[in-house]
């Protein structure tokens, strides 16, 4: 559990920090998803539990085993339960009830609380007492990609510490040593908004070729070459989030293209091209699809919604069908 190469700076300044005059109680890591702030956290919360921390966590003491066997008395890993996308007030009362234990192993407790944002109100009333008045040496560290949902009551109690977006060389750099080819590389990063750790999922789980697929779905669907229950049907198969997420992207990026953005600003660069030389889209139509999506996408991360999923994906495809008007001419 090394930690990435451009999270260097980032924990030589905790060490720093810690050593002079130690860790506030509650941090809040932000930042874009996928450049890894879970692994940032898991790091700081053994080196925490360790024994005999130098720089890094030992490895070697009884604390850091418990911890690679994963079975840490002292730690606690508080995200939503499978069946669920919010964090409920049951889970974060086990997160009080070991906070105000004695630590069994090691000279404090820790938990990781992800994603802060969906703790549920009652939830998050219940973690307040603890973040504003934690017992012994505690520490609770939340990470969040959206720091304007979280609550401002949570914000408030914690210290922000926000991990920017790699440049891209390190990006570059750093999937290369993967075995990434650069020009996969620059897609997978373009794909995946600079994210070089979502961007090597990108390219490992397959999501690659299903984003292509759907893609030049509804490339043909757009110019009226495939039927709607065909789309609708196989749509209703993936993952519903990436639907709506590719929708927004691509709505964005037919945006961005009718100003005049250059591909390398876009995430579909492709099929957008394709698009932008066979249809035109209404402008105001385009922007009220988008905010649509935009405000699905923000309910369906916060585990607030509660959409038809084919019923939505057809509704989604009509829409953006009926914005965007074939040019004549175009083999439809
Ligand atoms: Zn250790």
């Amino acid at each position: 559990m090394a930690l990435y190469p451009w999270q260097t700076d980032v924990w030589t300044s905790l060490v720093r920090r810690h050593r002079k005059a130690g860790l506030p109680h509650a941090l809040l890591l932000t930042g874009s998803g996928g450049i890894g702030k879970h692994e940032l956290a898991l790091n700081i919360a053994r080196w925490l539990l360790c024994q005999s921390p130098a720089d890094d966590a030992c490895g070697a003491c009884h604390s850091c085993q418990l911890w690679a066997a994963g079975s840490h008395p002292d730690f606690m890993l508080c995200q939503p339960e499978e069946s669920s996308k919010q964090i409920r007030i049951d889970s974060v009362r086990k997160v009080n009830e070991l906070i105000y234990q004695t630590p069994q192993i090691s000279a404090s407790q820790v938990v990781i609380l992800r994603p802060a944002e969906v703790m549920n109100p009652n939830a998050a009333n219940a973690l307040l007492k603890t973040l504003e008045e934690p017992a012994g040496e505690s520490f609770i560290i939340l990470e969040t990609e959206r720091f304007g949902s979280v609550l401002p009551t949570i914000r408030s109690r914690c210290q922000r510490i926000n991990l920017s977006l790699p440049m891209v060389k390190e990006s570059l750099d750093w999937l290369a040593a993967q075995g990434v080819s650069e020009s996969d590389a620059r897609i997978a990063l373009q794909r995946n908004g600079g994210a070089p750790v979502s961007a090597a999922h990108w390219l490992s789980s397959g999501v690659a070729d299903i984003q292509k697929k759907w893609a030049d779905e509804l490339v043909r669907w757009t110019l009226n070459q495939a039927p709607l229950d065909k789309i609708a049907g196989a749509w209703s198969k993936l993952e519903f989030q990436d639907v709506v997420h590719w929708f927004y992207q691509i709505s964005c990026d037919m945006m961005k293209s009718s100003c005049g953005a250059g591909v390398e600003y876009l995430q579909f660069a492709e099929p957008v091209t394709e698009l932008q030389n066979s249809v035109v889209a209404d402008q105001l139509m385009l922007v009220r699809f988008q905010e649509k999506v935009q405000q699905m996408l923000g309910q369906l991360m916060s585990g607030a919604s509660h959409h038809n999923k084919s019923l939505t994906i057809e509704i989604l495809l009509l829409e953006w069908q009926a914005l965007n008007k074939v040019r004549s001419g175009v083999n439809a």
